[in-house]
């Protein structure tokens, strides 16, 4: 048998004012997502164990049944993976932003305008350049990644991830001086005092470089820091066709997502003009995964539009993106399994919510559905947050859900 999930990123959400207290899934024309609900079973999924971050790293791994408190160990080195970086046992890897610091030290924004990649990419190969490997036995290493979104490696077994940083879209407007990353055990002393210097070191070379001169006189941020976080060594992670004896891909234009999939054995499926914005190839994606199935027994759809429609707390957009993810994948993945005579079950989920009226992510549990082969109707006549509490599922936890749509 086989098995789709399509995973909304952060199209849960709570009760909105201007929705008389409704969803953007209660509101949203999503047919064919209903009709997961209603030929199949319901339930919620806690996918951000207590205690856990509710990123989408730790909620993204609790969806492929992976225990994200064995498992997670900071997004950097999920990233590397994605981008191809190939981390040792001992290295320690973290993201790492070209970000826009204000002429008062304060985050301007986390992202230095947008900056393109190109640009992106001198900067950081002269950072790796002047930086990176010069401190004789405490070696740095920058990989380019796209736009603003690179990664830091410290190679060599000397530095240690045990110490605390400030993911900088969560501080925009403050200082950046009250911002440093802080050693969690005397061992990280070492590693923070190279790594606040390399920031220093950063500011310096990337102020007046001439990257940022073009950009200033265009009216844009200049990319004037280099910011660390979410800092962590490889994962150990079995490989899912260990855990489930089954093959799969994962569908993403993410890189977290991405490097989950990678260090979890699944083939990864890069889609032309998949975006990871609204705008992203919604055809691309659903063919892909059809097209995936043919060698697979297992696909995973992951569509990030939703997810920033919440962080823009864009209601419209958000629920544009949900109608999206309804008519242009859930709706020809659908017919192409028909079509193609697959024995198969189709899930569709959230990995958490990312509420509209606050922009943030949230941890309650996210509703789900699953229809296929095997799965007897529930009564649940739609997808949303509270018709699924009335389904057969209840609430799942750990890796239930992953089995449940494995059918096993
Ligand atoms: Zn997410």
């Amino acid at each position: 048998m086989k098995t789709v999930i399509i995973l909304g990123d952060g199209m849960s959400d709570h009760p909105v004012k201007a929705l008389d207290g409704k969803t953007p899934l209660m509101v949203a024309k999503k047919p064919h997502i209903d009709r997961i609900a209603c030929e199949g079973a319901c339930g919620l999924f806690k996918s951000i164990p207590d205690g856990m971050p509710n990123g989408s790293a730790v909620a993204n791994l609790s969806v492929l049944g992976y225990d994200p408190r064995v498992c997670f160990s900071g997004r950097g080195t999920l990233e590397a993976a994605s981008m191809g970086v190939e981390l040792g046992a001992e290295d320690v890897a973290m993201r790492c932003n070209l970000l826009c610091i204000d002429d008062d030290g304060r985050i301007k924004n986390h992202s230095a305008g947008h900056i393109s990649t190109e640009e992106s990419h001198q900067l950081i190969a002269d950072l790796d350049r002047e930086l990176g490997g010069g401190s004789g036995d405490r070696p740095a290493k920058f990989h380019p990644g796209v736009s603003f979104r690179h990664v830091l490696s410290l190679p060599g077994g000397w530095a240690s991830a045990e110490f605390d940083c400030a993911p900088p879209h969560d501080h925009v407007g403050e200082r950046e001086v009250d911002l440093q990353p802080t050693a969690k055990s005397e061992g990280a002393a070492e590693t923070v005092e190279r790594l606040i210097q390399l920031q220093r070191d950063a500011r310096e070379l990337l102020e007046n470089h001439p990257v940022n001169v073009i950009r200033r006189e265009l009216g844009k941020d200049p990319a004037n820091a280099m910011w660390v976080w979410s800092p962590g060594k490889r994962p150990t992670m079995q490989t899912f066709n260990d855990l489930y004896g089954k093959t799969g891909a994962v569908i993403s234009a993410v890189d977290l997502v991405q490097g989950l999939g990678i260090y979890a054995g699944l083939e990864k499926i890069i889609v032309p003009g998949a975006t990871g914005l609204y705008d992203t190839n919604y055809e691309g994606k659903a063919q892909a995964a059809l097209d995936a199935l043919e060698r697979h027994d297992f696909v995973y759809v992951h569509v990030e539009a939703t997810d920033e429609a919440g962080h823009e707390r864009n209601l419209d957009l958000k629920i544009r993106c949900i109608e999206y993810l309804d008519d242009r994948i859930t709706r020809t993945i659908l017919d192409g399994i028909e079509a193609r005579g697959y024995e198969a079950r189709v899930a569709v989920l959230p990995d958490h919510p990312t509420p509209v009226e606050t922009g943030a992510h949230a941890s309650d549990p996210v509703p789900v559905a699953v229809m296929g082969v095997g799965i007897a109707p529930d009564g649940v006549d739609r997808y949303d947050e509270d018709a699924v509490i009335r389904g057969s599922l209840g609430l799942l936890e750990g890796d239930r859900f992953l089995r449940m749509a494995l059918g096993e």
